[in-house]
C-alpha cells in the first residue's frame, strides 16, 4: 500500500517504556502493524537503560527500514537518584517527565497520525497531550489481562494512609490475594511503583482503548470482566490481540551446543532481562540443576542491568560448581535470543520468573514452565500458568525480596517433575495450537486487530 492517493492509509506512533520487557512487545507490535500495511513511527526514549535495548533498536532499523524512528532525548533528574529504587523505574519516571517534548514531535510527523499507542507507564502524562492534539490514544498494557485488573483497580484499593488492606475481588473472577500483589505496592508511604499504579491506573479510563498481549482462550473471563465494567466502571474496551508473534529475524550463532543435544532433552533456565538473584541462591540453583540429572541451558545474571554485569562466570558460580555444570549443562552469562532458544527442538522445559513476554514465548512454542516468580506481576502471571495447565508453580518459593534461599534438592526434584511430565507437555502443545489459531487469519486476536485498524482508517 503506498502513502499517496490511498484514503485508507493509516499512520500510528508507538511509545515504549524502559527495559526489554516493554521494548520487545512494542517492537513486535510495530512489526505486526507494518505487516498490516500500517505506517509506524517508533519513538525511542534515549539513552536506554540496558545494552540489550540499544542493540534491539539498531536491529529494528536494519530489519524494518520502513519504520521511522524518532528519539526522545531524556534529561537526568536532579532530585531523583538513578539508583534510588530501580534503574528501570527511574527511567519510567524520566520518560514521564520528558513528555513535554512530545507535542512538537507528534505534530511534526507526516502524514498526520491516526492514533498513538503508549506504554501503560505513561498513561497519566501522555493522555492529556494526545487529548489536546485530538489524537486517539491506545494504552498498550504489556502484562496479562489479570494483572491489568489490579493495575486499574489499585487506586480504589488504597486506604486513608495509602495502605492496602486486602487483595482484589472482582465478581466472576478468581480473587488476587494480597500475597500476590507486588511488594512495593504494599509498603507504607510512597514509592515510584506505587505512584505509577495509582496515577496511570486511574487515567486509563480516559484512553481510547487498552491493548493486551493476551488471547481469548487463556484469559477469556478476565477480558470479559474488564469489558463488562465489572473491574472498573468507565474503562474503554480491552482488546486482546496477542500473543504477539516473534519478529526477530537475526540468527544467533551461539546455539551450537543446543544443536548437539537430543530432541526434548534440555531444561532452559532464565529469569528475564532485569532480575538478578543473590549469589547464594544462584549457587543453590546451580547445584539443583546438576542434581536433577537433566541436561540444561542456564542464563546466569548477577546484576539487574547488563552493562554492570561484568563478573566472570567462574567468580559467580565458583570453579567447583562450574566444572560440575559442564558435565551435562551449559551456563552462559550473556544475552541469548530467548525466543530462538524456546523454539529449539532440544528444549523441553523452562524455569521462568514469569515475565509476561517470557510466558508468551513459552506458550507460543509449547514449552512447559516451572514458575518461580521474583517480583512485580509475576505471581499473578504464575497463577495463570498453573490455571491454564502450562506449568507448575511452587508457591512456597517466595519473592526475591523475601531473601529466602530455595534449596538445591527442592529445585532438582521440581526440574525432574517437569521434564518427565507427558501430560504437561501435551497441554503445552495444545496451548501453542490455540495461540497460533488466535493470531491466524480467522483468529479472535486477528479479528480484534483488523477491527482496530479499520477504526483508525475512519478517523483519518
Ligand atoms: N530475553 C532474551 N534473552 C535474555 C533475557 C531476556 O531474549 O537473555 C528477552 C525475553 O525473551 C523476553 C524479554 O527479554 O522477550 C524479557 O521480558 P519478560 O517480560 O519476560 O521479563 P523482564 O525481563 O521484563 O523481567
Ligand atoms: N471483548 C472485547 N475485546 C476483546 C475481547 C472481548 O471487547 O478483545 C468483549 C466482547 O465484546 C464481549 C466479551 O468481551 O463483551 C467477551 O468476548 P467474546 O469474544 O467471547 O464475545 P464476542 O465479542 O465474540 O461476542
Amino acid at each position: 500500500m503506498s502513502d499517496s492517493g490511498d484514503q485508507s492509509f493509516v499512520h500510528v506512533a508507538l511509545l515504549p517504556s524502559a527495559g526489554m520487557g516493554h521494548l520487545t512487545p512494542f517492537l513486535r507490535l510495530a512489526a505486526l502493524l507494518t505487516a498490516h500495511n500500517v505506517r509506524v513511527t517508533f519513538i525511542t526514549p534515549i539513552p536506554t537503560v540496558s545494552l540489550a535495548e540499544s542493540q534491539s533498536l539498531s536491529q529494528l532499523s536494519t530489519t524494518f527500514p520502513q519504520i521511522t524512528q524518532k528519539h526522545l532525548h531524556l534529561l537526568p533528574l536532579d532530585e531523583l537518584s538513578a539508583n534510588s529504587e530501580d534503574p528501570f523505574y527511574y527511567h519510567f519516571e524520566l520518560i514521564r517527565r520528558s513528555s513535554h517534548l512530545l507535542p512538537p514531535l507528534l505534530s511534526s510527523l507526516s502524514p498526520p497520525l491516526s492514533a498513538m499507542i503508549t506504554d501503560m507507564s505513561f498513561s497519566s502524562t501522555v493522555i492529556p497531550i494526545t487529548d489536546s492534539l485530538g489524537l486517539p490514544n491506545y494504552i498498550f498494557f504489556t502484562s496479562s489481562a489479570k494483572m491489568l485488573t489490579l493495575y486499574v483497580s489499585f487506586h480504589t484499593m488504597l486506604g486513608p494512609h495509602r495502605e492496602i488492606k486486602d487483595g482484589l475481588e472482582v465478581s466472576g473472577l478468581e480473587p488476587i490475594p494480597k500475597a500476590w500483589i507486588p511488594p512495593p505496592l504494599l509498603k507504607d508511604g510512597n514509592n515510584l511503583l506505587k505512584s505509577f499504579f495509582t496515577e496511570n491506573g486511574k487515567k486509563m479510563t480516559e484512553s481510547t482503548g487498552i491493548l493486551i498481549n493476551t488471547f481469548e482462550s487463556i484469559e477469556h473471563e478476565t477480558v470479559a470482566a474488564l469489558n463488562e465494567g465489572r473491574v472498573l466502571k468507565g474503562l474503554p474496551s480491552a482488546i486482546a490481540f496477542g500473543p504477539l508473534p516473534p519478529c526477530n529475524s537475526e540468527t544467533d550463532h551461539q546455539l551450537a551446543w543446543l544443536d548437539d543435544q537430543p530432541t526434548g532433552s534440555v531444561f532452559y533456565v532464565s529469569f528475564g532481562s532485569r532480575t538478578a538473584m543473590s549469589r547464594e541462591q544462584v549457587r543453590e540453583l546451580g547445584e539443583g540443576l546438576v542434581r536433577s540429572g537433566c541436561r540444561f541451558l542456564w542464563v546466569v545474571k548477577d546484576k539487574k542491568v547488563d552493562m554492570e554485569d561484568d563478573e566472570k562466570l567462574t567468580e559467580v558460580l565458583g570453579q567447583g560448581l562450574l566444572e560440575r555444570v559442564k558435565e551435562k549443562g551449559l551456563a552462559v552469562k550473556k544475552w541469548l535470543n530467548q525466543e530462538q532458544v524456546l523454539r529449539h527442538p532440544a528444549i523441553a522445559g523452562f524455569l521462568s520468573h514469569c515475565g509476561w513476554n517470557s510466558l508468551s514465548e513459552a506458550l507460543w512454542n509449547g514449552v512447559p514452565v516451572l514458575a518461580w516468580p521474583q517480583h512485580g506481576d509475576q505471581k499473578i502471571n504464575a497463577d495463570l500458568v498453573e490455571r491454564i495447565g502450562l506449568g507448575v508453580w511452587v508457591k512456597s518459593w517466595g519473592w526475591s525480596e523475601e531473601e529466602m534461599v530455595v534449596k538445591a534438592e527442592d529445585i532438582a526434584a521440581r526440574v525432574k517433575e517437569i521434564m518427565g511430565n507427558d501430560s504437561l507437555r501435551l497441554q503445552a502443545l495444545h496451548i501453542k495450537e490455540e495461540a497460533r489459531l488466535a493470531v491466524g487469519d480467522t483468529g479472535s486476536s486477528t479479528k480484534r486487530l483488523t477491527a482496530l485498524i479499520e477504526t483508525w482508517k475512519e478517523f483519518r
